[in-house]
């Protein structure tokens, strides 16, 4: 009999969110990474609770609700790193709400709130995540429930079904060439790090499908500048003159940011897919349910996300 009832094949926030409800569950979990959670993507993003190139809409609708109300319950315990964060999202060219602002119960902005050039903008209060302390927590947390995690790569799928009679595949971008999933895309996010002067409000600007992107994430001791949404583009050192550019289109939202000491910069890859993938493949090993593509919304889906595996896992279903 396998020692592990699931190998978990990541541990970005996919990853550790499923392995914590699998072993939650009561099974016997290794999580096997090629890279710690620190050098994730999961450790670039923000990381605010809002979908963004994610697909498709009704299931992204469901896992966000789940998700909130997750985070939520964590944001009273420091340790976490999440807390309800009250701020804008605004656009510069429609004045549509985003498909969103319901689960999070935004309400339309004066004018006058707006800072100049914006025509619309939605206020709201949802999970905002300081990404280093979170995957801490998440890797306590599971280490604690008695789950193990492995710094090795999986070479195939194959090979982690030798290891385990059910894996769970949260690759991200790795899935491209592990399933191998050509489907999933980089797109190239770029974020500055200051030190926080004071600011307790994010601002977010509607991305729609520009590449440079303004938003303004408060923590505790840091604000998340950002950023960048660059297609194709893997190359994951940080640019000087798109992080100068970063640090300007913010401070012209936010002017308290204005000489803000530097602290990091940060480099990640979205794992853009038209679809998340979340279902099931049966092999002659066992099972794989396959939980990637989370694009620019891997925080924000991901308990919905981690409890539809741990349910899947639980059931032996096979549809998507
Ligand atoms: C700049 C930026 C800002 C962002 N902001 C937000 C935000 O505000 N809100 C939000 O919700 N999302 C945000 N995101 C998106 C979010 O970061 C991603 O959707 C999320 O991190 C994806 O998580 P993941 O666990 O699926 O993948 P990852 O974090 O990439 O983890 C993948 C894991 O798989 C492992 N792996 C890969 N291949 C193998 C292999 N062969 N063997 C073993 N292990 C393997 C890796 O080592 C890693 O541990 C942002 C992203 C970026 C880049």
């Amino acid at each position: 009999m396998a020692a592990v009832d699931a190998l978990v094949i990541g541990s970005g926030v996919s990853g550790l969110t499923s392995a914590v409800c699998l072993t939650e569950a009561g099974l016997r979990v290794t999580v096997r990474t090629a890279d710690p959670p620190s050098h994730t993507t999961s450790a670039v993003a923000g990381a605010l609770w809002l979908p963004y190139l994610v697909e498709p809409l009704d299931r992204v609708t469901g896992w966000g609700r789940t998700t909130v109300a997750d985070l939520s319950s964590l944001a009273g315990e420091p340790a976490t790193g999440v807390r309800l964060a009250t701020g804008v999202h605004a656009s510069r060219t429609t004045g549509q709400p985003p498909p969103w602002t319901e689960t999070v119960g935004a309400v339309r902005c004066p004018p006058a709130d707006l800072p100049a050039g914006f025509v619309a903008g939605w206020r709201f209060t949802a999970p905002l995540v300081e990404m280093p302390v979170y995957l801490r927590y998440l890797t306590d947390r599971l280490r604690a429930a008695g789950a193990r995690i492995d710094q090795r790569p999986v070479a195939s799928l194959d090979e982690a079904l030798a290891a385990a009679p059910l894996v769970v595949n949260c690759a991200g971008i790795g899935a491209r060439e592990l399933v191998p999933d050509p489907a999933v895309r980089p797109v190239r996010g770029q974020v500055v790090v200051v030190e926080n002067p004071g600011i307790e409000e994010f601002f977010a600007e509607e991305p729609g499908t520009a590449t440079e992107l303004r938003y303004v994430l408060p923590h505790r001791d840091t604000v998340v500048l950002g950023g960048t949404a660059e297609p194709e583009q893997p190359d994951l050192t940080p640019q000087p003159e798109v992080a100068r550019r970063i640090v300007a289109r913010c401070t012209e939202v936010v002017p308290a940011l204005a000489g803000a000491w530097v602290v990091a910069h940060r480099v990640g890859l979205r794992p853009v897919r038209n679809q998340v993938r979340l279902d099931e493949e049966r092999r002659p090993g066992g099972r794989i349910i396959h939980n990637y593509g989370h694009g620019g919304g891997g925080v924000t889906l991901s308990w919905g996300c981690a409890r539809e595996v741990a349910a899947r896992a639980g059931s032996g279903q096979l549809r998507p």
